[in-house]
């Protein structure tokens, strides 16, 4: 379980998150929604270890993540797929996937858990051999995804997933995620900007609105307000 409690973090004098407050149980998956600048991202970056907090905690099983450097969050589970998936081009997909889950598997389990990823990403597969420069953005946004799972983590934290890519390509990745949760017990904390996609495949969501939560509560329920979906949501 992951909780996190009066989180203010800011980049100058402004803060970009003032007092956020949200938990995240365990196997299920949570939604991030909020417009551009609401303080998704900061959201995410903090739980990783990228940015430090002014003040408030971030607690998977009662150990507060924001005292420690990111590299020990990695080792505890936590996986982070920043916005546009940050793939490296040069490389290609297959290298980019060993690359995901060199520092935790040998030669064996390495090879076993990257099957998998194919298995759950078949395009992946056909195109292992590939530079990563050369796949589509939705194939680039599955290898990050690929990449982050490869080290079999227990905490997804995925940064707007669906930015720039078809809405047929978007409901796959959707799906996916939906999966892991299913059949994995993987917890997921999905960012997105594209409410209505992830209201469709999210167990809880809360609305990030100028770095304060404006709402929270099921994904159906939030889904099925009218008015909360015309003030907040966009659709
Ligand atoms: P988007 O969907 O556009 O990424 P977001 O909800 O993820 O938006 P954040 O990126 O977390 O929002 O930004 C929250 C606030 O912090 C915004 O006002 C933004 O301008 C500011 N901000 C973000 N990153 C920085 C930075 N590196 N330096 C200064 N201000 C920043």
């Amino acid at each position: 379980m992951l909780e996190v409690k009066d989180l203010v973090v800011a980049y100058g004098a402004e803060p970009a998150l003032d007092g956020v407050s949200l938990s995240v149980p365990d196997g299920a998956l949570t939604a991030v929604l909020g417009a551009n600048g609401a303080g998704k991202t900061t959201l995410l970056r903090t739980i990783s270890g990228l940015l430090r907090p002014r003040s408030g905690t971030a607690a998977l099983d009662g150990r507060d993540l924001t005292r420690l450097p990111a590299e020990e969050i990695v080792r505890l589970g936590v996986a982070h797929v920043p916005q546009s998936g940050g793939v490296i081009t040069e490389l290609t997909v297959e290298e980019n996937l060993r690359l995901g889950g060199l520092w935790r598997w040998r030669r064996g389990d390495l090879a076993r858990r990257i099957a998998a990823v194919y298995e759950l990403f078949p395009p992946l597969a056909d195109r292992r051999a590939r530079a990563a420069a050369a796949l589509s953005g939705g194939e680039r946004q599955m290898l990050a995804l690929g990449r982050a799972l490869v080290a079999e983590p227990r905490l997804l934290l995925v940064d707007e997933p669906s930015l720039g890519l078809a809405p047929r390509v978007v409901a796959q990745i959707m799906a996916v995620l939906r999966r892991l949760c299913d059949d994995t017990g993987l917890t997921v904390l999905l960012v997105e900007q594209n409410a209505r996609s992830a209201l469709s495949v999210a167990d809880r969501a809360l609305v990030l609105s100028l770095g304060s939560v404006a709402v929270a509560g099921e994904a159906a329920a939030l889904a099925a307000d009218d008015r909360l979906r015309h003030a907040y949501l966009g659709f």
